[in-house]
């Protein structure tokens, strides 16, 4: 299609955006900062997500790791070993290029009524939690289990000393969380790998009585999988 057909469509779809920032936050994310002026003033909730064209027309999603309503969301794009068109963008944009992105959007995202917040994930899932975390006060009642590869690849959260830290291959999340055994009646956020998910989903629901509707998933990545949304 033309560019001067295509770009007005994209245009409705997708706001243009600016990198501002474009550095590493932890041994493989990188942490970019995108700015427009149609960014601004919106209602985001902790936990929603953006989606990116990262490549040509190829869409991936990223947390938004902090809104500015002055303009502008922040990501953590992991630079994974299988690489991708995600992987690949995240690891090479520079400060001043230009990004369509859709505005956040999402259904992941903290619940703050609830009486006690549960977090199980790995890296990818952290940003999201960075956010939540963020918007979480002092006397909240936090638990849950990170999984990282290693421990420089731990994003600094907020509350994050609440946090049982794994790294993979030693440990599992779903392991942690039995052995959290976190009591039922809060919300509990689960994310990143697909099959992980489901397993420790199970676990809360199964093994440790958690009423399902109270177990908020949202699988990231799976393998094999290209972009799963
Ligand atoms: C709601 C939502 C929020 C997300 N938030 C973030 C975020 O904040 N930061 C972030 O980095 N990603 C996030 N993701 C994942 C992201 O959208 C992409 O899936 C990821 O960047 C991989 O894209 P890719 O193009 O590099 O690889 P793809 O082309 O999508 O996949 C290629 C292969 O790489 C492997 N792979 C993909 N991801 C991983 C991984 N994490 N670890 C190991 N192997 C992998 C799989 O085997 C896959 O088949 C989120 C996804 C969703 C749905």
């Amino acid at each position: 299609m033309p560019a001067t057909v295509l770009n007005p469509v994209l245009d409705l779809l997708f706001v243009r955006g600016t990198v501002t920032r474009a550095e590493p936050i932890t041994s493989r994310m990188r942490h970019l900062r995108v700015e427009s002026d149609k960014l601004a003033g919106l209602q985001v909730r902790p936990g929603q997500q953006v989606r990116v064209l990262v490549a040509g027309l190829t869409p991936r999603t990223y947390s938004v790791w902090r809104y500015d309503p002055f303009g502008a969301v922040e990501l953590c794009v992991l630079d994974h070993p299988e690489g991708g068109p995600g992987a690949a963008w995240g690891r090479s944009v520079e400060v001043g290029e230009q990004v369509r992105l859709r505005k956040p959007e999402g259904t992941f995202t903290l619940r703050p009524e609830a009486t006690h917040h549960v977090f199980v994930g790995e890296e990818t899932a952290s940003v999201a939690f960075g956010a939540m975390l963020d918007a979480l006060p002092e006397g909240a009642r936090i638990s849950g289990c990170v999984e990282t590869e290693t421990a420089a690849d731990r994003l600094p959260l907020r509350h994050s000393n609440r946090l049982d830290w794994l790294t993979r291959g030693d440990d599992s999340l779903p392991n942690g969380v039995r052995r959290l055994a976190p009591e039922p009646g809060g919300i509990a956020y689960v994310a990143g790998e697909a099959r992980t998910v489901q397993s420790v989903r199970q676990v809360l629901v199964r093994e440790l009585g958690w009423d399902r509707r109270s177990v908020v998933t949202k699988p990231f990545w799976a393998p094999g999988k290209k972009g799963l949304e």
